[in-house]
């Protein structure tokens, strides 16, 4: 099976927006095994949407439309679909329900243009839209599959995990299974050094990186004929790359670093508190927006300025005068003076040097971050690259990682 994807959007032409949407679909389709020859990109157009489906006829099997399901005037991808095949738009009527259902609660009358959300070419399998109102289409015609998704990327995303994925795969006649592994504090440079020819060399299991936010996910996908055997396909894959970077693997999964820590910390009856300098809160917000985060985090302080560290979690001025803010001594004594001021079981102390400017003779992204854990304290010294963003966001991740350990 081969696709071509076709994105329908006039932004796209004038570099409005970027298609993340064939990206994320590209890369999806490459971990089911389906090739992709082409893409295309055609305005909100008719008579060009109508041709660019007619170019994809004549190379590749499978013709993925993507945009244009709404229900404005230039969203025309359906009803240029159907009028190619020869087809009536009839009505899904879950989608009809749906609609209704929506209008009675917003109390606004439904107008013929939003009725056109619900409807599909005859023939065509309605594919759900689980985050808006826009139904989606799968149909076989002509020798040829015709997927019809819609554009805003939040639809477009849960429409192909939930909808479109197992229906390839099953088209397919196979299960496919994946694991994504997180790994922080490595580089993009430092991950092709240590499993380049992993990467190199996959096939099934297909393992793709992706790098971001200070992380790096490597996504693991098996094919294979039930999940048991996918499963035993990622296992030693999975085992190697441990083997080469265990060291900066911190879980798997769709949960977050802060997610993994306040389950570490849930599970071991434990709450943590943070005094915070120049992440100014970020660590506590980190952990915040965790559901469930309450369990774990009693509060804490943002204590930027000398005397905040004094007043707030009673850092003695001696230590800071002897040692300065960005030091070792500075940082133990915020994390114990958390714990102590809220009785937490872990204190985590944040201060350094966000920059651009140095501080104290110390260079931007000199960053100490003390921890206490009971009556252990310690503290770590690290020089983070990049802009201010950069150093602060790299210190709260790094001190998420410190607890986790
Ligand atoms: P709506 O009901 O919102 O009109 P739609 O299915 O008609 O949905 P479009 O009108 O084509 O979709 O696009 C809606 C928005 O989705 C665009 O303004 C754009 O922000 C985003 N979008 C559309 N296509 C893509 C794409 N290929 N990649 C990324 N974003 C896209
Ligand atoms: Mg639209």
């Amino acid at each position: 099976m081969n696709a071509e994807l076709i994105a329908v959007g006039t932004e796209m032409l004038l570099g409005q927006i970027v298609n993340t949407n064939a990206a994320y679909l590209a890369r999806t389709l490459a971990h089911l095994g389906i090739g992709s020859r082409y893409q295309q990109v055609v305005g909100d157009n008719q008579e060009r949407l109508d041709g660019a489906i007619s170019v994809a006829e004549q190379r590749s099997d499978t013709i993925i439309l993507m945009g244009g399901l709404g229900p404005t005037p230039d969203d025309l991808t359906k009803q240029t679909l159907a009028a190619h095949l020869g087809r009536e738009l009839v009505t899904d009527a879950a989608h009809h329900e749906k609609l209704v259902e929506m209008a009675r609660r917003k109390q606004q009358p439904l107008t013929p243009n939003n009725l056109v959300q619900a409807m599909l070419p005859a023939g065509a399998t309605p594919l759900t839209n689980h985050n808006g109102l826009a139904v989606g289409a799968f149909m076989a015609a002509n020798n040829h599959h015709y997927i019809l998704l819609p554009g805003p990327p939040r639809e477009f995303k849960m429409m192909v995990d939930k909808e479109l994925v197992p229906l390839l795969a099953g088209q397919q006649h196979e299960t496919l299974a994946s694991e994504t592994m997180h790994f922080f504090g490595l580089g993009e440079s430092a991950l092709v050094t240590e499993i380049g020819d992993i990467i190199a060399e996959q096939g099934n299991p297909t393992v793709a990186p992706y790098i971001g936010n200070y992380e790096v996910e490597l996504r693991l996908t098996a094919r294979a004929v039930d999940a048991d055997q996918a499963q035993a396909l990622i296992k030693p894959m999975r085992s190697n790359i441990l083997r080469r970077i265990g060291q900066y693997y911190y879980g798997s999964g769709d949960e977050s670093l802060a997610a993994h820590v306040v389950a570490a910390l849930a599970a071991a009856h434990a709450t943590i508190t943070a005094a915070e300098s120049l992440t100014a809160g970020a660590f506590q917000a980190a952990l915040g927006d965790v559901p469930g985060a309450s369990k774990v985090l009693n509060g804490g302080f943002v204590t930027y300025a000398p005397g905040a560290k004094e007043q707030l979690v009673n850092v003695p001025g001696s230590v800071i005068d002897q040692h300065g803010v960005v030091s070792a001594a500075t940082a133990k004594a915020m994390a114990t003076g958390a714990q102590h001021a809220l009785g937490a079981d872990v204190g985590v102390g944040l201060t350094g040097v966000a920059g651009p400017e140095q501080l104290e003779g110390h260079p931007a992204g000199t960053v100490w971050i003390g921890l206490a854990v009971g009556t252990q304290v310690s503290a770590t010294e690290f020089h983070f690259q990049g802009s201010r963003n950069d150093v602060r966001g790299r210190a709260v991740k790094t001190a998420l990682l410190m607890v986790l350990q």
